[in-house]
């Protein structure tokens, strides 16, 4: 895809610290780190958003996802990961090309406030719940 940052970086037409490549994947090194090692892992086809994932693509990269995971966990000795995926501008995607970023974890280093995600959770009741699982079930 022209003018896409991760499409270049995969060709080789842009710098990166890469860590990883597979027929399906490619991670490296994220530029502007939340914490250090903070990696971003993206599918080698240019999808924009989790929707537009063909089953093969998603299946593969899933697994090649996992053995990153592990081997970034042992490599950097961390207490944990947290592993998140933006789709669309207003779940904060700013790169268009699809990606994981894989945020390296350690005890008490309050580099994230996950916490902070349910500050603000919806008033729920039977009904909206009824009305939500009518809306949202896979028929
Ligand atoms: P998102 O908000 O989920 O779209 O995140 C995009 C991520 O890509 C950010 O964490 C950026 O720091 C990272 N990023 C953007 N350009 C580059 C680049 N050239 N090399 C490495 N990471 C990048
Ligand atoms: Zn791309």
């Amino acid at each position: 895809m022209v003018n896409c940052i991760f499409c270049k970086i995969i060709a080789g037409d842009a710098k990166s610290y890469k860590l990883y490549e597979s027929e399906y994947s490619f991670a490296f090194l994220d530029i502007n780190p939340i914490s250090e090692g903070h990696t971003v892992v993206i599918p080698k086809k240019h999808v924009q958003s989790i929707e537009e994932w063909p089953e093969d693509v998603a299946s593969h990269f899933m697994v090649d996802l996992v053995k990153i995971s592990k081997h970034i966990k042992e490599a950097l000795k961390l207490d944990g990961i947290n592993i998140l995926q933006n789709n669309g501008k207003a779940a904060g995607q700013v790169v268009m090309h699809s990606h994981f970023h894989i945020i390296p974890r350690r005890n008490n280093d309050g580099v994230l406030n996950i916490e902070m995600l349910g500050k603000n959770r919806p008033k729920m009741t039977d009904e909206r719940f009824k009305e939500l699982h009518e809306q949202m079930k896979l028929k």
